[in-house]
Protein backbone atom coordinates (compact mmCIF):
# COMPACT_ATOMS: atom_id res chain seq x y z
CA UNK A 1 0.00 0.00 0.00
CA UNK A 2 1.37 3.59 -0.76
CA UNK A 3 2.43 5.95 2.02
CA UNK A 4 -0.13 8.72 3.35
CA UNK A 5 1.46 12.04 2.14
CA UNK A 6 2.19 14.37 4.56
CA UNK A 7 1.08 17.88 3.53
CA UNK A 8 3.58 20.37 4.73
CA UNK A 9 2.45 22.66 2.74
CA UNK A 10 -1.49 22.79 4.51
CA UNK A 11 -0.14 22.05 7.62
CA UNK A 12 2.41 25.25 7.35
CA UNK A 13 -0.62 27.31 5.75
CA UNK A 14 -3.10 26.41 8.21
CA UNK A 15 -0.25 27.45 11.08
CA UNK A 16 0.29 30.97 8.92
CA UNK A 17 -3.35 31.96 9.63
CA UNK A 18 -2.73 31.34 13.16
CA UNK A 19 0.28 32.87 13.50
CA UNK A 20 -0.77 36.12 12.07
CA UNK A 21 -3.72 36.41 14.31
CA UNK A 22 -1.58 36.52 17.11
CA UNK A 23 0.70 38.71 15.08
CA UNK A 24 -2.39 41.52 14.83
CA UNK A 25 -2.85 40.70 18.80
CA UNK A 26 0.28 42.00 19.48
CA UNK A 27 0.20 44.96 17.04
CA UNK A 28 -3.49 46.22 18.64
CA UNK A 29 -1.46 45.52 22.26
CA UNK A 30 1.33 48.13 20.57
CA UNK A 31 4.08 45.66 20.11
CA UNK A 32 4.91 45.91 16.34
CA UNK A 33 7.06 42.16 16.13
CA UNK A 34 9.96 42.46 14.08
CA UNK A 35 12.51 40.47 12.79
CA UNK A 36 15.92 41.48 11.20
CA UNK A 37 17.86 39.25 8.48
CA UNK A 38 21.34 39.96 7.73
CA UNK A 39 22.54 38.64 4.48
CA UNK A 40 26.39 38.38 4.03
CA UNK A 41 27.42 38.58 0.14
CA UNK A 42 25.54 37.05 -3.16
CA UNK A 43 25.04 33.30 -2.95
CA UNK A 44 22.25 32.72 -5.08
CA UNK A 45 20.24 29.87 -2.36
CA UNK A 46 20.60 32.91 0.23
CA UNK A 47 19.23 35.37 -1.19
CA UNK A 48 15.63 33.29 -2.52
CA UNK A 49 15.84 31.68 1.05
CA UNK A 50 15.98 35.87 2.63
CA UNK A 51 13.57 36.73 0.31
CA UNK A 52 10.93 34.08 1.07
CA UNK A 53 11.71 35.27 4.79
CA UNK A 54 10.33 38.25 3.92
CA UNK A 55 7.52 37.57 1.90
CA UNK A 56 6.31 35.08 4.27
CA UNK A 57 6.64 37.78 7.20
CA UNK A 58 5.01 40.62 5.35
CA UNK A 59 1.91 38.26 4.73
CA UNK A 60 1.80 37.14 8.66
CA UNK A 61 1.53 41.11 9.43
CA UNK A 62 5.30 40.80 10.98
CA UNK A 63 7.86 43.41 10.32
CA UNK A 64 11.16 42.37 8.64
CA UNK A 65 14.24 44.33 8.16
CA UNK A 66 17.03 42.98 5.72
CA UNK A 67 20.31 43.97 6.34
CA UNK A 68 22.48 43.15 3.16
CA UNK A 69 26.50 43.03 3.49
CA UNK A 70 29.33 42.79 1.04
CA UNK A 71 31.13 39.72 -0.36
CA UNK A 72 34.01 40.80 1.44
CA UNK A 73 32.63 42.63 4.91
CA UNK A 74 34.93 42.47 7.23
CA UNK A 75 34.22 40.54 10.43
CA UNK A 76 34.28 43.55 12.52
CA UNK A 77 31.58 45.46 10.28
CA UNK A 78 29.32 42.40 10.79
CA UNK A 79 29.81 42.09 14.35
CA UNK A 80 28.80 45.58 14.98
CA UNK A 81 25.96 45.26 13.32
CA UNK A 82 24.87 42.56 14.96
CA UNK A 83 25.52 44.80 18.19
CA UNK A 84 23.24 47.46 17.14
CA UNK A 85 20.41 44.85 15.93
CA UNK A 86 21.16 43.25 19.90
CA UNK A 87 20.76 46.93 21.04
CA UNK A 88 17.94 47.67 19.38
CA UNK A 89 14.75 47.16 21.12
CA UNK A 90 12.46 47.31 18.63
CA UNK A 91 13.99 44.38 16.98
CA UNK A 92 12.65 41.22 18.39
CA UNK A 93 14.67 38.29 16.24
CA UNK A 94 18.17 38.50 14.54
CA UNK A 95 18.86 35.75 11.94
CA UNK A 96 22.21 36.14 10.26
CA UNK A 97 21.64 33.72 7.03
CA UNK A 98 24.13 30.78 6.63
CA UNK A 99 26.60 30.02 5.42
CA UNK A 100 28.18 33.39 5.93
CA UNK A 101 31.77 34.12 2.91
CA UNK A 102 34.81 31.57 4.18
CA UNK A 103 36.97 34.46 5.67
CA UNK A 104 34.49 35.21 8.48
CA UNK A 105 34.29 33.48 11.13
CA UNK A 106 30.12 31.62 11.51
CA UNK A 107 30.57 30.04 14.99
CA UNK A 108 31.91 34.00 16.95
CA UNK A 109 29.09 35.70 14.61
CA UNK A 110 26.40 33.79 15.88
CA UNK A 111 27.57 33.72 19.94
CA UNK A 112 27.23 36.93 19.59
CA UNK A 113 23.33 37.22 18.96
CA UNK A 114 21.10 38.05 21.97
CA UNK A 115 20.05 34.51 23.33
CA UNK A 116 16.49 36.05 23.34
CA UNK A 117 16.81 37.47 20.21
CA UNK A 118 18.19 34.13 18.31
CA UNK A 119 14.70 32.66 16.45
CA UNK A 120 17.37 30.41 14.74
CA UNK A 121 18.16 28.70 17.98
CA UNK A 122 21.39 27.86 16.72
CA UNK A 123 23.60 30.26 19.73
CA UNK A 124 25.01 27.54 22.16
CA UNK A 125 21.84 28.98 25.02
CA UNK A 126 19.72 27.59 23.07
CA UNK A 127 21.26 24.26 22.10
CA UNK A 128 21.90 23.85 25.68
CA UNK A 129 18.25 24.73 27.03
CA UNK A 130 16.83 22.09 24.46
CA UNK A 131 19.46 19.76 26.14
CA UNK A 132 18.49 20.16 29.70
CA UNK A 133 15.22 20.46 28.69
CA UNK A 134 14.36 24.11 29.62
CA UNK A 135 12.19 26.69 27.25
CA UNK A 136 14.56 28.02 24.54
CA UNK A 137 14.57 28.71 20.64
CA UNK A 138 14.92 25.90 19.09
CA UNK A 139 15.74 25.40 15.73
CA UNK A 140 13.17 25.94 13.08
CA UNK A 141 13.61 22.46 10.87
CA UNK A 142 13.50 19.89 13.75
CA UNK A 143 10.60 22.03 15.03
CA UNK A 144 8.73 21.53 12.07
CA UNK A 145 9.26 17.87 12.21
CA UNK A 146 7.43 17.78 15.17
CA UNK A 147 4.25 20.00 13.89
CA UNK A 148 3.81 17.85 11.66
CA UNK A 149 4.04 14.53 13.92
CA UNK A 150 1.50 16.58 16.10
CA UNK A 151 -0.38 17.48 12.77
CA UNK A 152 -1.17 13.85 12.18
CA UNK A 153 -1.45 12.88 15.39
CA UNK A 154 1.97 10.84 14.71
CA UNK A 155 2.76 8.50 18.33
CA UNK A 156 6.59 9.28 19.01
CA UNK A 157 6.44 8.34 23.22
CA UNK A 158 7.99 5.14 23.37
CA UNK A 159 8.84 4.43 19.31
CA UNK A 160 12.12 4.02 18.06
CA UNK A 161 13.24 7.44 15.99
CA UNK A 162 16.40 7.12 13.75
CA UNK A 163 17.63 10.49 12.58
CA UNK A 164 20.55 9.99 10.16
CA UNK A 165 22.68 13.36 10.19
CA UNK A 166 24.03 15.03 13.28
CA UNK A 167 24.47 18.89 12.29
CA UNK A 168 23.60 21.06 14.41
CA UNK A 169 20.62 23.12 12.33
CA UNK A 170 19.16 19.66 12.09
CA UNK A 171 20.19 16.56 13.62
CA UNK A 172 21.31 17.13 17.03
CA UNK A 173 17.85 19.54 17.93
CA UNK A 174 16.30 16.73 16.14
CA UNK A 175 17.36 13.95 18.37
CA UNK A 176 16.84 15.74 21.25
CA UNK A 177 13.40 16.71 20.45
CA UNK A 178 12.63 13.28 19.60
CA UNK A 179 14.14 12.24 22.72
CA UNK A 180 12.19 15.05 24.75
CA UNK A 181 8.80 13.88 23.31
CA UNK A 182 9.78 10.23 24.71
CA UNK A 183 10.98 8.27 21.74
CA UNK A 184 13.80 5.50 21.79
CA UNK A 185 16.38 7.67 19.53
CA UNK A 186 19.32 6.51 17.45
CA UNK A 187 21.68 8.83 15.92
CA UNK A 188 23.21 7.49 12.66
CA UNK A 189 26.27 9.83 10.64
CA UNK A 190 28.79 9.50 8.46
CA UNK A 191 30.66 7.09 10.37
CA UNK A 192 27.64 5.03 11.16
CA UNK A 193 28.17 1.03 10.13
CA UNK A 194 25.33 -1.08 8.53
CA UNK A 195 23.00 1.95 8.24
CA UNK A 196 20.36 -0.21 6.57
CA UNK A 197 20.49 -2.51 9.53
CA UNK A 198 19.68 0.42 11.73
CA UNK A 199 17.06 2.38 9.86
CA UNK A 200 15.01 -0.88 9.54
CA UNK A 201 14.25 -0.47 13.32
CA UNK A 202 12.85 2.96 13.07
CA UNK A 203 9.31 3.41 13.65
CA UNK A 204 9.87 7.10 12.81
CA UNK A 205 13.14 7.51 10.21
CA UNK A 206 14.55 11.09 9.67
CA UNK A 207 16.53 11.95 6.62
CA UNK A 208 18.83 15.38 7.32
CA UNK A 209 22.03 14.30 4.95
CA UNK A 210 21.98 16.01 1.86
CA UNK A 211 22.89 13.21 -0.60
CA UNK A 212 19.78 13.00 -2.90
CA UNK A 213 17.64 9.55 -3.43
CA UNK A 214 20.33 8.34 -0.16
CA UNK A 215 17.20 6.55 1.90
CA UNK A 216 15.54 3.37 -0.41
CA UNK A 217 13.05 0.88 0.17
CA UNK A 218 14.75 -1.59 1.27
CA UNK A 219 16.34 0.61 4.10
CA UNK A 220 12.71 1.11 5.71
CA UNK A 221 10.71 -0.55 8.11
CA UNK A 222 7.35 -1.94 6.23
CA UNK A 223 4.58 1.04 7.89
CA UNK A 224 7.36 3.44 9.42
CA UNK A 225 6.62 6.86 9.27
CA UNK A 226 9.73 8.82 6.80
CA UNK A 227 10.34 12.40 7.21
CA UNK A 228 12.47 13.81 4.44
CA UNK A 229 14.44 17.09 5.21
CA UNK A 230 16.86 17.14 2.09
CA UNK A 231 16.67 19.74 0.04
CA UNK A 232 19.12 18.67 -2.84
CA UNK A 233 19.11 19.61 -6.48
CA UNK A 234 19.15 17.35 -9.51
CA UNK A 235 19.20 18.77 -12.84
CA UNK A 236 17.36 22.26 -11.89
CA UNK A 237 14.68 20.14 -9.82
CA UNK A 238 14.36 19.69 -6.20
CA UNK A 239 14.24 16.37 -4.53
CA UNK A 240 15.05 15.15 -1.13
CA UNK A 241 16.87 12.63 0.29
CA UNK A 242 14.33 9.92 0.13
CA UNK A 243 13.79 8.40 -3.04
CA UNK A 244 10.43 8.38 -2.94
CA UNK A 245 9.37 5.95 -5.53
CA UNK A 246 11.17 3.33 -3.43
CA UNK A 247 10.12 4.27 -0.05
CA UNK A 248 6.60 5.83 -1.05
CA UNK A 249 6.00 1.58 -1.58
CA UNK A 250 6.83 0.61 1.83
CA UNK A 251 6.39 3.40 4.43
CA UNK A 252 3.61 4.23 6.16
CA UNK A 253 3.97 8.09 6.07
CA UNK A 254 6.19 9.98 3.94
CA UNK A 255 6.98 14.14 3.37
CA UNK A 256 7.58 14.60 -0.13
CA UNK A 257 9.90 17.07 -1.62
CA UNK A 258 9.18 19.88 -2.36
CA UNK A 259 5.66 20.15 -0.13
CA UNK A 260 6.64 18.55 3.13
CA UNK A 261 8.78 19.91 5.91
CA UNK A 262 10.69 22.85 3.94
CA UNK A 263 7.53 24.51 3.89
CA UNK A 264 7.30 24.43 8.28
CA UNK A 265 10.81 25.74 8.40
CA UNK A 266 9.78 29.45 7.93
CA UNK A 267 5.93 29.18 9.67
CA UNK A 268 8.57 27.82 12.59
CA UNK A 269 10.77 31.21 12.36
CA UNK A 270 7.27 33.29 12.28
CA UNK A 271 6.26 31.39 15.31
CA UNK A 272 9.60 31.84 17.12
CA UNK A 273 10.03 35.53 15.92
CA UNK A 274 6.23 36.44 17.43
CA UNK A 275 7.69 34.23 20.89
CA UNK A 276 10.49 36.66 21.33
CA UNK A 277 8.20 39.34 21.04
CA UNK A 278 5.96 38.28 23.43
CA UNK A 279 9.32 37.95 25.60
CA UNK A 280 10.38 34.44 25.17
CA UNK A 281 13.12 33.37 27.33
CA UNK A 282 13.49 37.00 29.03
P1 LIG B 1 25.13 18.79 6.96
O1 LIG B 1 25.92 18.63 5.72
O2 LIG B 1 25.58 19.74 8.00
O3 LIG B 1 24.95 17.36 7.67
C1 LIG B 1 24.75 16.19 6.94
C2 LIG B 1 24.82 15.03 7.86
O4 LIG B 1 24.67 13.85 7.10
C3 LIG B 1 26.14 14.92 8.61
O5 LIG B 1 25.90 14.92 10.00
C4 LIG B 1 26.74 13.60 8.16
O6 LIG B 1 27.34 12.87 9.21
C5 LIG B 1 25.55 12.86 7.60
N1 LIG B 1 25.97 11.99 6.50
C6 LIG B 1 26.68 12.31 5.40
N2 LIG B 1 26.93 11.21 4.65
C7 LIG B 1 26.35 10.18 5.29
C8 LIG B 1 26.27 8.79 5.03
N3 LIG B 1 26.84 8.24 3.96
N4 LIG B 1 25.61 8.01 5.91
C9 LIG B 1 25.03 8.53 7.01
N5 LIG B 1 25.07 9.86 7.30
C10 LIG B 1 25.74 10.66 6.45
O7 LIG B 1 23.65 19.14 6.47
P2 LIG B 1 22.40 19.75 7.27
O8 LIG B 1 22.56 21.22 7.40
O9 LIG B 1 22.10 18.94 8.47
O10 LIG B 1 21.25 19.50 6.19
C11 LIG B 1 20.91 18.20 5.78
C12 LIG B 1 19.96 18.29 4.61
O11 LIG B 1 18.78 18.98 5.03
C13 LIG B 1 20.49 19.09 3.42
O12 LIG B 1 19.96 18.55 2.24
C14 LIG B 1 19.89 20.47 3.63
O13 LIG B 1 19.74 21.19 2.42
C15 LIG B 1 18.55 20.10 4.20
N6 LIG B 1 17.92 21.15 5.01
C16 LIG B 1 16.62 21.36 4.78
C17 LIG B 1 15.95 22.32 5.51
C18 LIG B 1 14.49 22.50 5.26
O14 LIG B 1 13.95 23.55 5.54
N7 LIG B 1 13.82 21.47 4.73
C19 LIG B 1 16.62 23.07 6.48
C20 LIG B 1 17.98 22.79 6.72
C21 LIG B 1 18.62 21.83 5.97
Amino acid sequence: MAATLIDGRAVARSLKEELSVRASEMIARGVMPHLAVVLVGENPASQVYVRNKENACVKAGIRSTVIRLAEDCAQQELEDVVASLNADGGVHGILVQLPLPGHLDEARVLRMIDPNKDVDGFHAMNSGRLMNGQPGFVPCTPLGVMKLLEAYDIPVRGKHAVVIGRSNIVGKPMAMLLLAADATVTICHSRTQNLAEITRQADILVAAVGRADFVTGDMVKPGAVVIDVGINRVEGKLVGDVDFESVSAVAGYLTPVPGGVGQMTIAMLLANTLDAAGGRGE
